[in-house]
């Protein structure tokens, strides 16, 4: 892709035939009573999976599951996707995840053979980026094709550590589209370009902040990190989401954005309940509508409010990109649903622009309201595009070989 900033080597350009592949894949999926609830990383997975069948490599694949303390089996996993790909996939497991026989085992393939190795969690080194498991992973493959794009902000022996020990490491094709994408997408956006950013911990997001303000034309916040701004403004937040420590922050994008004469758009009026409700989707919690400069003490602003919705829709229908990353309110309550209903429901109505979702909250909101297929892209990493939207490096990236 032109101006790109994404200049790595993907699957398609090299030839894998003959060559052992261990291929990195993020099959971390939710598992409930032993059922697999959500098989979209699953999905996910299968073009380069095939790819790599098709063009004659043997394949190991690997990825970690749940939390290394819980050490989950993989094996279901495997199960489920060679399912899903219509393709025989051998489970070869070990306590050790790599051992003398998995190794014999990945020798053993013939071209086109897939097999799956234990949950890379298993081993403590992991998550410690420990060379001693990097090169033991490498012991299985001549080439190693990362495809993990949720975990690519992290340096794990799987992900970064092993590209050290291994000739040649590319993406494959998750990897490459979202990249791709968010990089022709956001580094060359079609204009007027607005960014809404919500969510609950702005710590979490200063950097987003800024570099928003950098690239787009208008910058909308909602969400509970919008109080941050209002307190530093001199309002009267109640008990809403309030961050001390980044008032000064926010009072310094709110003067970026007049030097740099672009809209910061915060809220001008907000839903509130007395208390975050328990649990979170009881509907029977008294709400009651504030303007923004004067909630009342023992209340909480949880979702945007009627004129806010408005003013935000008048800066979208108007916008040719728009980048959407975090809930504008408390939307696994459907009474402080309806703020983040409104900025998904109007993006896929908009017929002229290009509409990213940044993946995490935002995605499965945009998913759980059925808006998705009208969406240009929704990202399929949470920190990872957080990461990338800092301009932060990624670590699973930068390490893979340069085209
Ligand atoms: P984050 O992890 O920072 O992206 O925040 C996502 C979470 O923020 C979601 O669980 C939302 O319910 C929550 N959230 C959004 N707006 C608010 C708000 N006004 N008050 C409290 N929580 C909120």
């Amino acid at each position: 892709m032109s101006n790109s900033r994404f200049n790595k080597k993907s699957v398609e350009d090299i030839d894998v035939k003959g060559k052992r592949v261990l291929l990195r894949c993020d099959l971390n999926v939710p598992i409930h009573d032993g059922k697999i609830t959500d098989d979209s990383r699953i999905k996910a997975s299968v073009p380069t999976i095939k790819f790599l069948s098709e063009h004659g490599a043997r394949v190991v694949i690997c990825s970690h599951l749940g939390k290394p303390e819980k050490r989950q089996n993989l094996e279901p996993v495997c199960k489920a996707l060679s399912k899903t790909c219509k393709l025989p996939i051998k489970f070869v497991g070990s306590e050790r995840v790599v051992d003398e026989n998995v190794v014999a085992e990945s020798n053993a393939l013939k071209n086109g053979e897939l097999m799956m190795i234990q949950n890379t969690r298993w081993r403590n080194e992991e998550s410690k980026n420990e060379d001693s498991f990097s090169k033991e992973l490498a012991s299985l493959c001549d080439v190693f094709v990362y495809d993990a794009f949720g975990t690519c902000h992290r340096a794990h022996s799987s992900t970064a550590g092993i590209t050290k020990f291994v000739k040649e490491s590319v993406c494959g094709y998750l990897i490459k589209a979202e990249l791709d994408k968010l990089c022709n997408y956001i580094d060359n956006p079609k204009r007027p370009f607005v960014t809404i950013l919500g969510g609950s911990k702005i710590a979490d997001k200063l950097k987003v902040i800024d570099k928003a303000l950098d690239r787009s034309d208008i910058v909308i916040i909602g969400g509970g990190m919008s109080y941050t701004f209002l307190k530093g403004m001199g309002y009267e937040i109640g008990k809403s989401l309030l961050d001390e420590s980044s008032i000064d922050y926010c009072m310094q994008m709110i003067d970026k954005a007049k030097k740099l004469g672009k809209d910061l758009v915060l809220p001008v009026d907000c839903v509130a309940a007395k208390e975050i409700p328990e649990p979170i989707d009881n509907k029977n919690i008294e709400t009651k509508v504030f303007n923004i400069k004067n909630i009342d003490k023992d209340y909480m602003g949880l979702d945007i409010g009627p004129e806010t919705i408005k003013i935000m829709m008048k800066h979208m229908i108007n916008a040719k990109t728009i980048l959407w990353n975090g809930p504008v309110g408390l939307f696994e309550n459907q009474k402080f649903a309806f703020g983040t209903y409104s900025i998904a429901a109007c993006m896929a109505k908009l017929k002229d622009c290009t509409t990213i979702i940044g993946g995490g909250d935002s995605a499965s909101a945009v998913n759980n309201f059925g808006f998705a297929k009208k969406m240009t892209h929704i990202s399929t990493g949470g920190g990872a595009t957080l990461e990338f939207l800092k301009g932060e490096p990624l670590p699973g990236i930068e390490s893979l070989t340069d085209k």
